[in-house]
């Protein structure tokens, strides 16, 4: 090789070398929502380089190199959040138990479900999902480390890996010599010890949350045991979401200390007031009463869909009544003929509607309080400087119109334009 060949490769290689300057994207947002205050700021820039906001404000420059989205005729505002979804999961239809999933379908299939699921809802303007369980054997942490890497698009996950719950499961009546096929989803763990070593072996398999299920039996956990599960989340970074309806398993799971109680259906208002007191989340998981009905029938306690349709709007207005603080959550797990997963979870926003909650805290309970829960506050569930781009738009005003957010027209995930305006 010549001394001048030789030159030249050093400077070819010296030019791979060094990363291409970063493309600085500048959207001018007509309406900003800001939903920890419920306020609109117009006519703003936001900034947004590597996949982070840099800077909003009004008087924000536009470099001159900076490719401009504009949205100024959109209302703007940070993605949306779902605190409990089963994106790799989907009941079978016709009404057969739930337990017939985990014998049609493999683990690799609910990670192709899940990811299918997660694109449908991320295109809607969901950009973080917390997957509470029942995602076969760790489903959720393999999509998550297939979408860490890029190659395909979705929202940010948090996975819960397999749902704790003492013997069972979420099953019933299975003969004794089928044995624990529930194990495909579930661990079983009766005592303090094995619910620790139940949360290890999660953790170990990447999840991000521990979900216990407190009340699917007439057996359930003592406070004793929610405080060891607490004590074993918490020490571990971890939040603890508790699936439990209401009644003294509920007492156990807010004084044990549950950073959020799911679904609640039954919770009365001393045990709400007990919630606020201690911050407890609740994730209501608000089931439009059409939901309900087509729910699988092995859960008795959803047997009669108008009682526990009217139940959950009365639950829900309670809770936004004595304060609890609420996140979002949809626990869609069915589907509609024509209809998206997105499509359904929309309809819960009726839900909260006839319950009274304003659109601004509806607003509120699907981004900030979701981050807040989440443990991601300081990343994700607002437009600042230093969070992740996740940023929707809409040709409407949701702290008008809430049902506004079914118009969602604009997706940008980690400063990636997925959808575009039109
Ligand atoms: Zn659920």
């Amino acid at each position: 090789m010549s001394r001048n060949m030789f030159k030249k490769l050093i400077a070819t290689l010296f030019l791979f070398a060094v990363p291409a300057a970063a493309q600085t994207v500048a959207i001018r947002a007509g309406n900003l929502i800001d939903p920890a205050k419920g306020t609109v700021s117009k006519d703003q820039v936001i900034l947004v380089e590597n996949g982070k906001i840099t800077a909003v404000g009004a008087g924000v420059a536009i470099p001159k190199d900076a490719q401009v989205i504009d949205l100024s005729k959109e209302w703007v505002m940070p993605g949306l959040m779902d605190a409990h979804t089963h994106i790799t999961l989907q009941e079978l239809p016709g009404k057969a138990p739930f337990e017939a999933v985990y014998l049609k379908e493999s683990t690799p299939f609910r990670a192709l479900h899940g990811l299918h699921n997660g694109q449908i809802q991320l295109n809607a303007g969901f950009t973080t999902m917390r997957e509470v369980g029942n995602e076969a054997d760790y489903a959720c942490s393999d999509l998550k480390k297939a979408l860490h890497e890029g190659w395909f698009d979705g929202p940010t996950l948090e996975c819960a890996g397999k749902i704790i719950g003492p013997f069972g499961g979420q099953s019933k009546g299975i003969p004794e010599e089928m044995g624990g096929y529930w194990l495909h989803e579930y661990i079983d763990a009766d005592t303090a010890d094995e619910i620790r070593k139940g949360i290890h072996q999660n953790i170990y398999y990447g999840a991000d949350v521990i979900k216990l299920v407190a009340d699917n039996s007439e057996y359930y956990y003592t406070e004793a045991q929610i405080r060891a599960a607490a004590e074993e989340s918490h020490s571990a970074g971890r939040a603890l979401a508790v699936h439990v309806y209401g009644g003294p398993a509920a007492d156990n799971v807010i004084r044990g200390g549950a950073d959020s109680v799911e679904h609640g259906f039954a919770l009365t208002d001393e045990q709400l007031k007990l919630m606020k007191e201690k911050g407890t989340y609740l994730v209501g998981t608000d089931f439009p009463t059409a939901h309900l009905a087509g729910l699988s029938p092995s859960s008795d306690v959803l047997a009669d869909a108008n009682k526990m349709g009217s139940q959950i709007i009365d639950r829900l207005s309670r809770a936004n009544k004595i304060g609890v603080k609420m996140a979002f959550g949809s626990d869609t797990v069915t589907g509609m003929p024509g209809r998206t997963r997105a499509d359904m979870v929309f309809d819960y926003l009726a839900v909260w509607k006839t319950a009274g909650v304003s659109n601004a805290d509806i607003l509120k309970a699907m981004t900030t309080n979701c981050a807040d829960l989440l443990r991601i506050s300081k990343e994700r569930g607002a437009i600042a400087a230093g969070q992740y781009a996740d940023i929707i738009a809409m040709p409407g005003d949701p702290l008008q119109e809430i049902e506004t957010l079914r118009k969602v027209n604009f997706v940008m995930k980690n400063g990636k334009v997925v959808r575009a305006a039109k």
